[in-house]
């Protein structure tokens, strides 16, 4: 336990949610794998405990936690070996969820938040568009007011929980020609006429149902803009600290499992007359993995509290991805070349990691386009400020 960071109750609450990952998740895993469907049961069943909750108000059946809540629940998701699964609870709980939040009035809090927290009701958020996701200023959807309504056109893609969420948080232009400033955000109902989805095919996440999404003619009442119209942009940018932290300590979290694994498969696994953590080579290689995990750690934590005081830590929860996802795959490379060919083979943890772990470059603003934000605030010296 980090007591800089971690009380207590906070290593209650790992153990409890170790207990029930154990008991109600880790059974069904392969099965969602190889399905790339997650059983409705088990969101109910989070919904239940409170882990949908542990970052948001009571008034809403959250518990209003501190983030290292949420820390925890994000490591233990990494280890129980399903990027799939994990991603799709953290983008319900941290992407979807963070918006109705943020800039839900009370009816969408009532009508969505308190489901989402119940686990009654699926969301994901729809930014990434085909024609490009790294230009989210470039994002073609638009929503064209009509009378109390908006109408709704254009397509997404890459949308985690894009085809079994009840409910789609919709980034989309609702004046083109201002650009980023034209951006807006919604809350739409996977019923309304118009949306279709459709599956698609990855490397890893395989239990995620990972989604393109068109939207044609999709009529929805004007009540469900979240906030002010054209404030879409800074809202997602804003959420993006938050977003990139979670996928820094998933990286962390990972790669500190690999690790773990590999260590113990070390200390089994005989060549040449001995185990094989007792050749230098392999010592030294795990010395260096250590000694880089241990940092992203610490670096995770540091930014997790800053986050939790209100500090706006654009910067360093960019950095976080950034460091932690090239470390994470480097790491578990690594780790699956020290089980030989086991390593390659299903039967381990090490090759289903090594294909979900390649995402984290990638999703929620690639390593290059967080290099270029980097280099913006630490050549260029720009500020970036959370939107009012
Ligand atoms: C499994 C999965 C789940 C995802 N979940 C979601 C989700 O829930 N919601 C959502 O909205 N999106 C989601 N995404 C989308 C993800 O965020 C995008 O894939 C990512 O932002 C990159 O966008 P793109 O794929 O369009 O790549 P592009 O923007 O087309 O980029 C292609 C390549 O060019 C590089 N590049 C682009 N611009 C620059 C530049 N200025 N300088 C240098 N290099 C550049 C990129 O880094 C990349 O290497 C998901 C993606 C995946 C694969």
């Amino acid at each position: 336990m980090n007591s800089m960071y971690f009380t207590e109750e906070h290593e209650l609450f790992r153990e409890s949610l170790q207990e029930f990952l154990k008991k109600e998740v880790v059974p069904h895993v392969d099965k969602w794998e190889k399905e790339g469907t997650i059983e409705r049961f088990i969101w109910k069943k989070f919904g239940e405990m409170g882990y949908f909750g542990i970052a948001y108000p009571e008034q809403y059946g959250g518990l209003g936690l501190d983030l290292f809540y949420t820390v925890i629940f994000l490591e233990e998701l990494q280890k129980i070996n399903s990027g799939g699964f994990a991603a799709a609870m953290w983008a319900h709980a941290y992407l979807a969820m963070t918006h109705l939040n943020k800039e839900g009035d009370e009816r969408i809090k009532q009508e969505y938040l308190a489901p989402s927290i119940a686990g009654e009701k699926i969301g994901c958020l729809c930014i990434t568009e085909p024609f490009g996701g790294s230009d989210v200023a470039g994002m073609r959807t638009t929503a064209v007011k009509d009378g109390d309504t908006y109408v709704l056109n254009g397509s997404k893609t890459f949308i985690t929980n894009g085809v079994y969420s009840d409910y789609l948080v919709v980034a989309a232009k609702t004046n083109p020609e201002l650009g980023n400033k034209g951006i807006s955000i919604f809350v739409v109902d996977r019923e309304t006429t118009g949306i279709s989805s459709t599956k698609l095919d990855k490397l890893g996440w395989r239990a995620s149902d990972t989604a393109e999404i068109a939207f044609d003619n999709v009529v929805i009442p004007a009540e469900n803009l979240m906030g002010e119209e054209g404030k879409g942009f800074p809202y997602i940018m804003q959420h993006f600290a938050l977003e990139r932290l979670v996928m820094g300590v998933n990286a962390h979290a990972r790669a500190a499992y690999a690790l773990e694994y590999a260590i113990g498969y070390m200390g089994e696994r005989q060549a040449f007359g001995r185990t094989i953590d007792k050749f230098q080579a392999l010592r030294h290689k795990v010395a260096e993995m250590a000694s880089e995990v241990e940092m992203c750690k610490e670096f995770n934590y540091s930014i997790a509290k800053r986050l939790d005081q209100g500090d706006y830590v654009v910067k360093e929860a960019s950095m976080s991805k950034l460091m932690s996802t090239k470390i994470a795959d480097d790491v578990i490379y690594h780790c699956l070349q020290l089980l030989g060919g086991y390593g390659y083979t299903e039967e381990y943890p090490l090759a289903r990691m090594f294909r979900d772990s390649r995402l984290g470059p990638i999703g929620g603003g690639t390593s290059e386009i967080l290099r270029e934000i980097i280099s913006k605030m630490v050549i260029d010296k720009k500020e970036y400020k959370p939107a009012t």
